[in-house]
């Protein structure tokens, strides 16, 4: 069961379609005998400024300005692979061991960050560049992320949007969405 691979993520807080399709990605890499265990889902916009200053201080590892990752908004989930079958997680962070990961949700129809260098990250499609999350950034400051989500429902549900996300909606559609 590939929940046990999300406890350490706040799943609430993830968009809920991303959820069930990421769980479907985990159980088919877990099939595939590699396991991912989930690091980071939502971040908030105080936690991505306080990565952004580390990362321009050169003590942290590359990151978006506040408002500007998926993950502000319950868009994205960041996996460690877990190495070998010992207890606990043994992370592997050599860029192949996250070659599966990338197969198994570009499948999917979700975006692999390996596509920009970030080999960990999985994310909800279309909102990847700064351009693309400023609209979301400007409705969570006049509103929610409940209204990003509620969007986003809207959108996935257009005829263009299922056009243009033939394997996400297939899998969405299975799952009961
Ligand atoms: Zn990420």
């Amino acid at each position: 069961m590939a929940r046990v691979n999300f406890k350490r993520v706040d799943l609430d807080r993830v968009y809920l379609p991303l959820v069930a399709v990421a769980l479907q990605v985990v159980a088919r890499c877990e099939a595939r005998g590699v396991s991912y265990v989930a690091t980071y889902g939502f971040r908030s916009l105080e936690e991505q400024a306080e990565l952004r200053c580390l990362f321009l201080s050169g003590k942290g590892g590359k990151a978006s300005a506040a408002g500007l990752s998926a993950h502000n908004y319950g868009l994205a989930f960041d996996f460690v692979c877990d190495g070998d079958a010992k207890p606990g997680v043994q992370p592997d962070w050599r860029l192949p061991a996250y070659r599966v990961l990338g197969e198994e949700s570009t499948k999917a129809g979700l975006v692999w960050g390996g596509r920009f260098g970030d080999a960990p990250h999985v994310q909800w499609p279309a909102y990847v560049s700064a351009l693309q999350l400023t609209p979301l950034r400007t409705l969570v400051e006049s509103s929610s992320v409940a209204a990003v989500w509620a969007r986003l429902d809207e959108e996935r549900k257009s005829p263009q949007w299922r056009a243009a996300n033939p394997k996400l909606s297939a899998e969405l559609e299975r799952l009961g969405f």
